[in-house]
């Protein structure tokens, strides 16, 4: 018997070190860091289900159990060790903390994303570390509420882990504080021991094609705010007036918007995705969704998860067009090859609602339309086609805003580090580090940022405890007099959780996980702290 880790796998590992056989791979302290899943060995696994109890986002069945959509994960988790049978490596230690050697460190960290919680969580671990929390939103978690797609409702439940973070006795949160406008950097640097920012990649990659600004054209990631309610895209509007939508680039944001589009309003109510996106949705005229890759199938950046995921969409047919090219040798571009090929053999079924068109080898050329988008213009091979449609989004990945004060490559945003150490000219600037996306480029899912938070703190207590921290010439509290002065409404852990329950009683009336508060004023409200 044995356990079977599935589509949702976060790949933050709190699985690993419990297990007791250390069957669990890529193991994260190995060059599979950055995997896109884990895998049980089922010759080895003992059958305790130790790792389910600490799964944070429950992506882990017994085999009896697994639900009919999950049943090729089992076949998947043994394939991946009949090519990489498993290692036997000595027990890896436990992560504990490098003592500071000191009573008192006071840290700030910018961001209250995923890459920030953990890094949150692991800085508290250590006696003495206390952590002031600013983002410059009234509500935590960035990406798990603003990114993850609202039927992901499971992958969510890795908030559970963040909450006991920012919850804590030795941490503070400043939510609606934004750094840069209601706080300086500089302020931050000469009141706080160290400062780490965690803001992510916030601005979509351009293509630089003709046509791109066009009515119609859109960034995926404005798309995906608008559903998931980000007080800042609430008003946006998307012509979902025709029967067809275009994603350039098939990575995992291109699949959540492929699925939002042609998703059912009864499934779609079951999630938390925001009222307004729900109530244009039901109204939306597009029928089929085009989602296009310049590349063939093995090398498409969606995971095999959220691939074979499309397949059991209610009503939804999967059409395969374009040249797929070679199957790859490796284990995951292997498997994305076959399960297109099995998409391509797959009858469509007449009268189905929706489809969506997974199109490979095709680049884009040109956005077309006078006034607003009206097709788009393709290279496919040797040729050039058109396919008409109201809106392309554009789904090429994210980069990173610059930070004021910080050293930033100007196409990608990402901040010059070494393990999380800002570095001026190669050399580590004192107090300053950098986790998440922001450290290492738009990659990797939540639990990535994980081991990626994990470095750098240990370089910060490491700085630490080599004395080679600056000494602040300030001290945080005056910050928070400061913003009083300001009259900024700072939303501080308790206000989060008002607003939080605010949301969830809402939505417990109307049977939905909760109705998301997206307008600033009302959270600002819901939270007790309107001005
Ligand atoms: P991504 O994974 O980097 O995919 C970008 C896609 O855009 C690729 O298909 C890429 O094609 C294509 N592309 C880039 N430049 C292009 C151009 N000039 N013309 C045409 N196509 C172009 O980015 P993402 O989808 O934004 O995802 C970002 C990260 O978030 C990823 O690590 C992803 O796994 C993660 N994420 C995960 C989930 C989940 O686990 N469910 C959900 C959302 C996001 P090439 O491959 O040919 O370069």
């Amino acid at each position: 018997m044995t356990f079977v880790i599935t589509q949702n796998c976060c790949t933050d590992a709190s699985c690993v070190p419990v297990c007791p056989a250390d069957c669990i791979r890529p193991a994260p302290d190995t060059a599979g860091t950055a995997a896109p899943m884990l895998y049980i060995d089922p010759a080895s696994c003992v059958d305790c289900g130790a790792c389910v109890a600490v799964c944070p986002v429950g992506a882990i069945y017994h085999e009896d159990d697994l639900p009919e959509s999950q049943l090729r994960f089992k076949t998947i988790n043994a394939d991946y060790f009949a090519g990489t049978p498993l290692d036997i490596r000595a027990t890896p230690a436990r992560w504990s903390p490098t003592p500071v050697g000191r009573d008192a460190l006071r840290v700030a960290v910018v961001g209250a994303g995923p890459a920030a919680c953990y890094a949150v969580a692991d800085l508290t671990r250590s006696p003495g570390v206390r952590v002031d929390v600013f983002d410059r939103l009234p509500t935590p978690y960035g990406l798990v509420r603003f990114g993850v797609a609202p039927d992901h409702q499971h992958t969510k439940d890795i908030t559970s882990v963040f909450d006991t973070a920012l919850s804590g006795p030795s941490v503070q949160c400043y939510f609606n504080v934004g750094v840069g406008t209601d706080v300086t950097h500089e302020q931050l640097t000469a009141s706080y021991d160290a400062v780490i920012y965690a803001t992510g990649a916030t601005r979509s990659r351009e293509l630089g094609i003709p046509g791109e600004r066009l009515p119609g054209s859109v960034a995926a990631a404005d798309f995906v705010n608008w559903y998931n309610g980000h007080p800042d895209h609430a008003e946006a509007t998307f012509p979902l007036d025709s029967e067809r939508a275009v994603i350039i680039g098939n990575g995992n944001v291109a699949l959540d918007v492929a699925r939002i589009l042609v998703l059912d309003e009864a499934t779609l109510r079951a999630t938390d995705i925001a009222e307004h996106a729900l109530n244009e949705l039901r109204r939306s005229a597009v029928r089929e969704v085009v989602i296009l890759a310049r590349r063939g199938a093995g090398a498409g950046a969606f995971s095999v998860g959220e691939l074979m995921a499309l397949g059991s969409l209610p009503d939804v047919d999967i059409v395969v067009e374009g040249a797929l090219g070679e199957r790859p040798d490796d284990h995951e571009g292997a498997l994305k090859f076959d399960i297109v090929g099995e998409y391509a053999t797959r009858p469509t079924v007449a009268g189905r609602r929706r489809r969506i068109v997974l199109r490979f080898g095709a680049r884009p050329l040109q956005v077309s339309g006078t006034e607003r988008v009206e097709a788009l213009v393709i290279e496919d091979g040797d040729e050039t086609s058109t396919i008409e449609t109201s809106m392309v989004l554009r789904a090429i990945g994210y980069r990173s805003a610059p930070v004021p004060g910080l050293p930033s490559d100007p196409d990608t945003g990402v901040v010059s580090n070494h393990a999380g150490r800002v570095t001026s000219d190669g050399a580590p600037v004192p107090g300053l580090y950098v986790t998440g996306w922001i450290k290492r480029g738009p990659r990797g899912v939540i639990g990535t940022n994980r081991l990626c938070a994990r470095e750098t703190v240990e370089s910060l207590l490491a700085d630490a405890a080599a004395g080679r921290l600056p000494t602040p010439t300030a001290q945080p509290e005056a910050i928070r007099a400061r913003l009083g002065e300001q009259g900024v409404s700072v939303v501080d852990w308790s206000g989060w959780r008002l607003i939080d329950d605010a949301e969830r009683a809402q939505g417990s009336v109307v049977d939905r996980p909760r109705v998301k508060v997206v307008d600033r004023a009302a959270l600002l409200t819901a939270a007790g702290v309107a001005g």
